[in-house]
């Protein structure tokens, strides 16, 4: 069998089975945004990977250096702060072609560190190695969380009120830029390109969610809102029914897909590197939750819909439609 044949998901949870024997039973494994280990009592160190490589996360000279080193630190940050971890230490290692400048490396880790530094988030090891063929970005960082403040992507119930921590799109709107042209005023391509290359994190928001004990599960939204929503609905054995008029579609989005003759909806619905946080709240605390964030933020939190206790994700359109939703976005294999 194949990777491309049983797909990214299957595979990882044929690897979990593997491994399951040795798995840590105090903390938590395989499949969610970051692992938990416990260090000191009630204190657990999150841990979470991510692999970046030209030619499929990113290009050359596409993306300039040091927002490459600002990418690859946020998408891994966006992992704990799913958890409600407060980050800590940072490991980074690159697979570079023999020929790269040494600038475009201290490049890449001055952007890493003004990242770095609005957190004080300690660079604290890595590797570099030669690649004879493209270039890879391997990122490890570990924060710290209380065993029970973790915010896990198990914990849902039908019922309860599915959202995020910000609008959607704008990333997707921003790719959609370097591979077309697509005409629209400055301001919007820049909007759009800051939210592809220099993604924000949601670290603060993930630790004050956790901090509230409200929020049920909670996943960034990496690979698209349409995936890691059905992450949440198969883990938790739960369906999802949104509503499109409530799909926060940012204005970037909407002024690229107008242009390009594209549906905004689809970069927000399809198209990751979000990296809001989408996390689920019985709705009897929404009412709080969303005054307090606000006044903490200056932002709204967003309700998409709500779960439901059938296996199937459906979206009411705004003519009042009944769709059945299908990820079409990207897949590794
Ligand atoms: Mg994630």
């Amino acid at each position: 069998m194949k990777i491309n044949e049983i797909g990214e998901q299957a595979l990882i949870k044929e690897i979990a089975a593997l491994t399951a024997s040795t798995a840590d039973r105090e903390g938590v494994g395989i499949g969610d945004d970051a692992a938990l280990t416990r260090v000191a009592d009630g204190t657990f160190v999150a841990t979470s990977k991510d692999m970046l490589v030209e030619g499929v996360h990113f290009l050359l000279p596409g993306i300039t250096a040091q927002d490459l080193g600002f990418k690859a630190l946020a998408v891994n940050l966006s992992d704990l702060a799913a958890m409600g971890a407060k980050p800590r230490h940072a490991f980074v290692a690159l697979a570079l072609p023999a020929g790269t400048e040494c600038e475009f490396v201290l490049d890449f880790f001055r952007g890493m560190m003004e990242l770095a530094k609005s957190y004080g988030i300690a660079i604290s090891g890595g590797d570099l190695v030669a690649s004879p063929g493209p270039l890879v970005v391997s990122v490890t960082v570990q924060g710290e969380v209380r065993r029970e403040q973790a915010l896990l992507r198990r914990g849902a119930r039908p019922g309860e009120l599915v959202c995020t921590t910000g609008s959607l799109g704008a990333s997707a709107a921003g790719l959609a830029l370097l591979l077309q042209d697509i005409p629209c005023s400055d301001k919007v391509r820049a909007a759009a390109l800051q939210a592809h290359f220099r993604p924000r994190p949601r670290v603060r928001e993930g630790l004050w969610l956790a901090a509230g004990g409200v929020v049920t599960t909670a996943i960034d939204i990496s690979d698209g809102l349409l995936k890691d929503i059905r992450e949440i609905m198969e883990i938790n054995g739960c369906g999802a029914l949104l509503y499109e008029e409530n799909i926060p579609v940012h204005p970037a989005a909407r002024a690229v897909a107008a242009a390009a003759g594209r549906s905004p909806l689809d970069f927000a619905l399809h198209g990751g590197e979000d990296y809001e946080l989408l996390f689920t709240v019985p709705e009897n605390a929404f009412d709080n939750l969303a005054r307090a964030y606000t006044e903490q933020f200056g932002r709204p939190l967003y309700t998409l819909g709500r779960l439901t206790g059938e296996n199937r994700l459906q979206m009411v359109t705004k003519s009042g439609k009944w769709e059945e939703l299908v990820f079409a976005g990207y897949r590794h294999f």
